[in-house]
C-alpha cells in the first residue's frame, strides 16, 4: 500500500537486513516509494463507481475493474508526479557524470500524453508496453524509465485499486473458494507477492498483491499463484533456515518459485517493501537451482 506510515514501518524493520544487495535496493527505492505515497495522499480520494455485476465479474476474473474506465488520470498532474519521482530516484541512485546527464536529458512529456494516459487508466500493462516501444533501445529503460513511470502510474491507481479490492473482499460469494483469478482483478497484471496473514474470523488466509496498481485479493493456500496448479504433491515451500517468514512457493508444474511472506499481523505487511526484500531469497534460489542443473 502506498501509505507513508506503513512504508516507514516496513522499511525500518529491514534497515539492517543481512543481505547487502537487499539493503541497497531498499535504500534506492524506499525514498521513491515514500514520495509516491505523499503524492497519492495529496490527490482527492478515489470515488469508484462499479456496479455489483462489475465487482462480481472481477472477483471471478472475467473482467478487470480498470477496463470499465472508472479511473481518469490528469496528464499535467501525472507529469508532475513523474518528475518528482524521477528526481527522488536519481538522488538515491547516486547518479553522476554521463549517467546523470543521460537521465536528466529524458523528456517525459511524450509518456504523459492524454491519449496514452487514457490507455494507462484502463490497462497499466498496455501502457507500460507502449512506453517500452516509445523509449526504443534506451539503456535507462529498466533501471530508470520504467520504475519511474510505473510508480507514477501507481500514484493515480492505488486509491481506486485498494477501494476495489475491499469491495471484492466483501462479496459474500467468495466463500465458494473457486474461480479466484490468477491475475489482478483490478488491472490484469500478475501478482508480485503473496502474503499469509491472520484474520480474526477466518484464521490464516493467503492474499495476492499486485504492485502495478495496488490491488489485492484472496487466494487458495495450496495453489500456485503463477499457473493455478492445486496438486499438493507439486507444491512446496523453500526458505532460509534462519528466516521462515520469507518463503518461495515452488511449483513443479510450471517451475515458478513464488515469493510468499508469512506476515502474521496484516498491519506489519507492506507489499512494495516485501517485494524488494524477497529479491534476496529469489536470487539465492535462482543461483542454487542453476548450480544444481549445471
Ligand atoms: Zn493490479
Ligand atoms: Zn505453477
Amino acid at each position: 500500500m502506498l501509505n507513508r506510515k506503513s512504508l516507514e514501518r516496513s522499511l525500518a524493520r529491514y534497515a539492517d537486513h543481512k543481505d547487502e544487495a537487499v539493503k541497497a535496493r531498499l535504500a534506492c527505492f524506499g525514498p521513491a516509494l515514500l514520495k509516491a505515497a505523499d503524492l497519492k495522499a495529496a490527490l482527492p480520494a478515489a470515488e469508484p463507481a462499479w456496479t455489483d455485476e462489475d465487482i462480481e465479474a472481477a472477483r471471478e476474473g472475467r473482467l478487470t475493474l480498470l477496463s470499465t474506465g472508472a479511473v481518469t488520470i490528469d496528464p499535467a498532474a501525472y507529469l508532475d508526479a513523474v518528475k518528482a519521482i524521477a528526481a527522488e530516484l536519481l538522488s538515491s541512485l547516486g547518479a553522476e557524470g554521463d549517467f546523470l546527464a543521460a537521465c536528466q536529458s529524458i523528456d517525459w512529456t511524450p509518456f504523459a500524453s492524454a491519449e496514452l494516459l487514457a490507455d494507462a487508466a484502463r490497462s497499466p500493462l498496455a501502457y507500460l508496453e507502449k512506453v517500452e516501444a516509445l523509449a526504443g533501445e534506451s539503456d535507462l529503460l529498466d533501471i530508470y524509465i520504467l520504475p519511474t513511470l510505473g510508480l507514477a502510474l501507481r500514484v493515480f491507481l492505488d486509491g481506486a485499486a485498494d477501494a476495489a479490492s475491499e469491495l471484492i473482499a466483501k462479496t459474500k460469494s467468495d466463500t465458494s473458494h473457486h474461480n479466484r483469478p490468477l491475475r489482478c482483478p483490478v488491472c490484469g497484471s500478475e501478482a508480485a507477492v503473496a502474503a499469509v496473514v491472520e484474520t480474526p474470523v477466518n484464521g490464516n488466509v493467503k492474499k495476492l498483491w499486485c504492485t502495478c496498481c495496488g490491488g489485492h485479493w484472496l487466494f487458495e493456500r495450496i495453489r500456485c499463484a503463477h499457473c493455478g496448479d492445486q496438486a499438493v504433491s507439486d507444491l512446496s515451500y523453500v526458505h532460509d533456515e534462519a528466516d521462515d517468514a520469507h518463503r518461495l512457493h515452488v511449483c513443479k508444474a510450471c517451475g515458478e518459485a513464488f515469493p510468499t511472506v508469512f506476515a502474521g499481523d496484516p498491519l506489519s505487511f507492506n507489499a512494495d517493501v516485501e517485494q524488494i526484500v524477497m529479491t534476496g531469497l529469489e536470487m539465492f534460489y535462482d543461483t542454487s537451482v542453476s548450480g544444481e542443473n549445471a
